[in-house]
């Protein structure tokens, strides 16, 4: 097999972050949340984005969300994107409290709106890396 021209960008598992990747790749959703104030934290950080608490502790979290905001790509910003336009882009907002960048899969680019009950879908891109996308929730 061939070396695409342009490789898939993806995430480097390592880092702050690490953790959440590694959840992502068993089909969960972690994150760190402050113990002393009780603040869910995205992106994954060593400390509180509130109170600057250096305790934090990681959590399971569930999926469920909305979509809080989208846009529909017509014109890839990288040439690995290229055949795959038109797509959405979207914030989801969990219910746990926090938004995340995404790319909501899926569902016709025309049927989605603002709001839109979402649930996550995992997608294995590589042999490290798996991806957090969503789609429309089902009943
Ligand atoms: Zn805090």
């Amino acid at each position: 097999m061939s070396t695409p021209a342009f490789p898939r960008p993806l995430p480097r598992v390592e880092g702050d972050a690490a953790p959440f990747w590694k959840a992502v790749a068993a089909h969960r959703i972690e994150l760190p949340r402050c113990t002393a104030c009780g603040t869910l934290i995205f992106y994954p950080r060593t400390f509180c984005t509130r109170c600057h608490s250096r305790e934090v502790r990681w959590e399971e979290i569930s999926g469920a969300g909305r979509v809080y905001t989208f846009s529909v790509v017509h014109r890839a910003t990288h040439p690995w994107f290229m055949d795959k336009t038109p797509y959405v882009y979207a914030i989801v907002e969990l219910e746990a409290g926090v938004r995340l960048p995404t790319m909501l899969v899926g569902c016709a680019t025309e049927d989605v709106s603002v709001g839109m009950p979402v649930e996550p879908v995992f997608e294995r891109a590589s042999d490290d890396v798996v991806l957090l996308h969503f789609r429309p929730r089902s009943a």
